[in-house]
């Protein structure tokens, strides 16, 4: 049962990217929402080509913690639209922009559903390349699922060379910007780990775990600060479980950062014992 674009009715913008805009529609008979992103068929070819990744993996993809996919239109002026379940609560950023920071138990459940998306997403041999709280989507059941698929790699051989400067550089792990130092480049799945660890600490925090509050800095001083600097620490006030997540999230060292199989049974997530 394909949607026909014809059926379906733009109500507002939800979002820009750095290629297309996102709206929420209705399908005119079923009244049911969703959104649609749109690029232009005209748009420059680094954007095509991350449409078309992310189409390649949306199309591929069954999870409830990726974001579904509905459709994919590719229309004959060009433009492209791909057609998602609409998460009404919309992006992690925008809750802790708007709800001010998250409790450790709320985080436990975002870090449990985060994890088993990307365990999805690994053992269907894709890294992610770009988690970070503007990734994931949030609807009303506290459901949070893994978006945005521009920079994805989908690993055809084990050893595929992953390491051009792909994804926001800030979330971006010590390997990928000197592979040499901190384990190669052929463990690509580790640095979705240290994004996700970012990641947490952020919205327990507030801000971005290398900077002072409010800092919006160069490029240069955040590719300094993740390469030289010591791996963040969470305050005192985090339970030693989340402190000792975080802490294996953020392993600068590639080869001995925990793997999303090890966090599943991570005390912060698994409140029953589960060996
Ligand atoms: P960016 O360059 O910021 O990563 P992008 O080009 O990858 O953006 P998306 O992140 O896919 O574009 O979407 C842009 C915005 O639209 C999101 O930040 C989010 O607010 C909104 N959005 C995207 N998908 C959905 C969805 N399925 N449901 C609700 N809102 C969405
Ligand atoms: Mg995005």
């Amino acid at each position: 049962t394909v949607i026909p674009i014809t059926d379906l009715e733009k109500l507002n913008v939800l979002g820009h990217g750095n290629g297309g805009t996102v709206y929420k529609v209705q399908h005119k008979r079923t009244s049911e929402i969703y959104a649609l992103k749109l690029v232009h068929g005209d748009s420059e070819p680094t954007v095509r080509r991350q449409v078309f990744r992310e189409m390649e993996i949306l199309r591929r993809t069954d999870s409830p913690h990726i974001v579904r996919c509905d459709g994919i239109y590719e229309m004959p002026s060009g433009d492209i639209a791909i057609l998602m379940e609409y998460m009404d609560l919309g992006t992690l950023d925008t809750l802790l922009q708007r709800n001010g920071t998250f409790t450790e138990s709320a985080l436990a459940d975002v870090a449990r559903q985060v994890l088993s998306g990307l365990s999805y997403l690994h053992s269907h041999k894709i890294i992610h390349r770009d988690i970070k709280p503007s990734n994931l989507l949030v609807n009303n059941k506290m459901e949070v699922k893994i978006s945005d698929f521009g920079v994805s790699k989908i690993m055809c051989r084990t050893l595929d060379a992953c390491n051009s400067y792909v994804g926001t550089c800030a979330y971006m792990s010590p390997e990928r910007f000197d592979p040499d130092a901190y384990g190669g480049n052929y463990n690509g799945y580790a640095g979705d780990i240290w994004s996700l660890g970012l990641t947490l600490f952020e919205l327990y925090v507030g801000h971005f775990p290398f900077l002072p509050p409010g800092q919006r800095p160069d490029w240069a001083t955040l590719m300094c600060a993740i390469c030289f600097a010591d791996p963040p620490s969470l305050p005192e006030t985090a339970s030693e479980e989340f402190r000792s997540f975080v802490e294996c999230c953020l392993q600068k060292e590639s080869s001995k950062r925990w793997t999303v199989a090890q966090l599943l049974s991570h005390p912060f997530v698994c409140k029953d014992p589960c060996l």
